[in-house]
């Protein structure tokens, strides 16, 4: 079935390592970590973590000596690993100075974000802004201008806020601030561009925490500049919060066209994985149809209909072992992510969702007969019993894959 949605907005392409981000490439699913890069130990199992979940990029704080030196050591016990995720680093305030006494650590990485708003003021910006670029040059690396409401140049905002005071018709505040991110970003990304950085090198950002600020911003970088784009809703927060949040904001955005790659800043919950991010930002673009990574389960959400929790005990182990079976299944299967597995309560919407799933399972609901009818491509194939259905229906899901997806050629 076809859907409605604007056509991808055309950016220049931007490579970084083996990824392409923009340039009508798909949407490209990034992560940051949060441990001391410093610690090469944690550093490299959080990225191997999070590039194993499915983040094709991943970005690293570069803030010290320390971190500049631990960078290379970290790529280097990526690659004898296997792990061969491009490593962004992300500078702030001292960028300069690391990328130039740390040239290992510029090798190292793929990509170097810069926010305008934390390389310094005056003269000394526009030094340090050069240096950092220059090395990007250097080196044959891409940059990200990373622009931040939270920390937005504020001698631009200033300067944009007096004009503003001036006018006949004075805009709003977050008007003037709009304007000033975005003023920040392609201004910043022509000086690069004067300096010798060509655009095929530079992608922009302008991070802000709330929805609707968000979508403004982005739909006037998307009017005013042809560059590839990161999409992110900074600091979108915890647990449902920072995911409907985010869900929301990049959600209008790519349905116009609007961002090359995103970043869904999840903050963890105690105890909670740094891989959730991933995850979600995977569930965001499959389940808009821009991109599939990995079967989805289809649960109804239960009601007085069903006698247990089974169902969504079922859905749950389901959905777990199709994450982890893809590990597996990517390498071998073509195709097997666009799978589609349904798991539902009762009768009454049962076999109708299971039918349009390539699998479903419909299980019995109050009062009916304790039988779970399976449905494989629309047609009713058999009906599970008994306390092992669990185990059943997952292996008859992974005789589906193996006979209904082609192998891959190992070559
Ligand atoms: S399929 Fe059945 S159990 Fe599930 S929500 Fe609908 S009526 Fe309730």
């Amino acid at each position: 079935m076809e859907h409605p949605r604007e056509p991808r907005r055309r950016t220049v392409g931007v490579r970084v390592g083996d990824v392409v981000i923009g340039g009508g490439a798909p949407v490209v699913v990034q992560s940051m970590t949060d441990t001391d890069t410093a610690d090469v130990a944690a550093t490299v199992a959080q990225v191997r973590a999070l590039a194993e979940a499915g983040s094709e990029l991943v970005r690293v704080t570069v803030n010290n000596p320390d971190a500049a030196e631990a960078v290379p050591e970290v790529r280097r016990a990526l690659d004898r690993s296997g792990c061969r995720v491009p490593l962004v680093g992300d500078f702030h305030y001292n960028g300069d100075r690391l990328l130039t006494r740390y040239p290992e650590c510029a090798r190292a990485l793929a990509k170097y974000r810069i926010n305008p708003g934390n390389v310094g003021f005056g003269e000394k910006r526009d030094e340090r802004f050069a240096t950092m670029v220059e090395a990007a040059i250097e080196y044959g690396r891409p940059v990200r201008i990373g622009v931040n409401w939270g920390s937005l140049d504020q001698s631009l905002a200033t300067r944009l806020m007096n004009e503003n005071a001036k006018a006949e018709e004075p805009k709003s505040a977050a008007e003037v601030t709009r304007e000033a991110l975005v003023q920040s970003a392609l201004r910043s990304a022509e000086q690069a561009e004067a300096l010798g950085l060509g655009r095929d090198r530079i992608v922009i950002s302008c991070k802000v925490s709330e929805v609707q600020e968000l979508v403004a911003v982005y739909r006037e970088l998307a009017a005013r500049a042809d560059h590839a784009l990161h999409l992110g809703l900074t600091e979108a927060g915890m647990g449902s919060k920072g995911i409907v949040a985010s869900a929301a904001a990049l959600a209008v955005l790519l349905q116009e066209g609007i961002g090359d790659t995103i970043r869904i800043s999840l903050t963890p919950e105690p105890g909670g994985e740094r891989t959730r991010e991933v995850v979600v930002a995977q569930e965001l673009l499959q389940t808009m149809g821009l991109r599939s990574f990995a079967p989805l389960v289809t649960a109804c959400p239960g009601c007085g209909r069903t006698t247990s929790a089974f169902f969504r005990e079922l859905a749950e182990t389901i959905q777990g072992h199709l994450r982890e079976s893809m590990t597996v299944w990517r390498e071998r299967y073509e195709g097997v992510e666009d799978m589609r597995v349904a798991v539902m309560g009762c009768v009454v919407n049962g076999p109708g969702e299971s039918k349009h799933a390539n699998i479903g399972i419909s299980l019995p609901g109050t009062g009916e007969q304790p039988a779970a009818p399976v449905y494989i491509d629309g047609e009713r194939a058999m009906i599970l019993r008994g306390p092992a259905i669990a185990d059943e229906f997952r292996r008859i899901v992974d005789d589906y894959v193996e006979s209904r997806y082609p192998r891959r050629d190992p070559g």
